[in-house]
């Protein structure tokens, strides 16, 4: 047997130790965020959270301004759940998906009047409060508790299925992903599964930071740097050679196409907007007036559902479509452009904003592209 073998099987005898090299390298290359707590030190559950809802959805890049004039003007969730909503919706502003700010508000809330203040430890104590769901939850009780739980997000997704070849598609996976990521966790005091903060054996919170980082600086979509990875010599997606693959995803199921119009108003310097209802798809995010999307339907029909606007005497159609694919099915808009007259009130249920002030809105992209597409932008 040549030493190379030897030392071959003498690793597949001897599995890694996984969670101790993914600590052992956390230690030395963890990422410095705003909102994490120095080595060592126990995480602020306030911040945690804060991090987390801002993070949906959003990058750390973006997040981080934000994190500071919160941090700056509410430094605990006690005084956030003192703060108006509508000083909230305002600090937000910029920052997207405005149900999050809004669950964020009823959460402080709720912590300040049904918890005395103090965020529960437990993750079914988390879940319990708005906008708080399973992954957060289980962040949370993990950093900021030391729970011995994995919150499973993208990168952690990404780094499982390489590590472990795991070739089922996602969604389906991630029961699997959720068994596997498990086992990553830093060891805990023998039979205490309830382990916390303070037991120096116990590091949930920095397992489950580690994964984070890996995810994010090696582990990356794109050519990982495998090389540079504490856990290379043991991830069976490496040895194949086919990482990239990691994760695999169902093909999409492309509804049939959804046809409608939408209305570009503008008064002046104003545009027409209204918000979308808080449940069901972009739930609570800003959009022009516009018709109901449906397979099929007809321009005169989408037409049809106009706004009631008795200042416009004829809407003007612009040249081509607007296109966008969502999960389920790819949408085409027509737009219709209108310019009413200086003091046309705004139909029930809308409102005009100016122009100069739409990027402090919260519009999809889907309605960026329709805007730009009617003002000519
Ligand atoms: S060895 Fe490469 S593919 Fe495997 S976990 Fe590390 S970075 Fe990801």
């Amino acid at each position: 047997m040549t030493s190379s073998t030897a030392a071959k099987t003498r690793r597949r005898e001897a599995p890694a130790d996984r969670p101790a090299l993914l600590l052992a390298w956390y230690d030395r290359h963890r990422r410095r965020l705003p909102w994490r707590a120095a080595a060592g030190e126990r995480a602020d559950p306030y911040r945690v959270w804060l991090s987390e809802i801002m993070l949906q959805q959003t990058t750390v890049k973006a997040v981080g301004p934000y994190f500071e004039k919160f941090t700056s003007r509410w430094p605990d969730v006690s005084a956030l759940g003192r703060a108006s909503l509508d000083d909230v919706l305002r600090m937000w502003a910029g920052l997207g998906y405005y149900s999050r700010a809004r669950n964020l508000h009823a959460c402080a809330v709720a912590v300040l009047n049904d918890h005395g203040g103090i965020f529960p430890d437990t993750e079914d104590g988390l879940r319990a409060l708005p906008g708080i769901g399973p992954y957060t939850a289980a962040a949370i009780a993990a950093i900021a508790f030391d729970r011995r739980t994995m919150p499973v997000d993208g990168n952690i997704e990404r780094v499982v299925t390489r590590l472990y070849a795991i070739g089922e598609p996602l969604p389906q996976s991630k029961p699997r992903i959720q068994q596997m990521a498990a086992t990553l966790l830093g060891p805990s005091r023998a039979g205490d599964e309830k382990s916390r903060a303070g037991d120096e054996k116990s590091r949930a919170g920095d397992s489950a930071q580690a994964l984070m980082d890996l995810g994010a600086t090696i582990c990356t979509p794109k050519k990982p740097a495998c090389s540079l990875c504490p856990l290379n010599e043991d991830c069976a997606g490496r040895a194949r050679g086919d990482q990239e693959t990691f994760p695999r995803k169902a093909p999409k199921k492309n509804g049939m196409l959804r046809r409608g119009a939408a209305f570009v108003v503008t008064r002046g310097n104003e545009l027409l907007v209204r918000s979308r209802p808080e449940k069901g798809l972009l739930g609570g995010m800003t959009e022009v007036p516009g018709s109901e999307w449906r397979a099929g339907q007809q321009d005169k029909a989408a037409l049809a559902q106009a706004p009631e606007l008795k200042a416009v005497a004829r809407w003007h159609r612009k040249a081509g479509v607007v296109s966008h694919v969502f999960t389920h099915f790819p949408l085409e808009l027509v737009v219709y452009t209108a310019n009413v007259a200086a003091r046309t009130r705004a139909p029930d249920g809308m409102r005009w904003v100016a122009v100069a002030t739409l990027a402090g809105e919260a519009f999809p992209n889907l309605m960026r592209k329709v805007i730009a597409h009617g003002l000519d932008l």
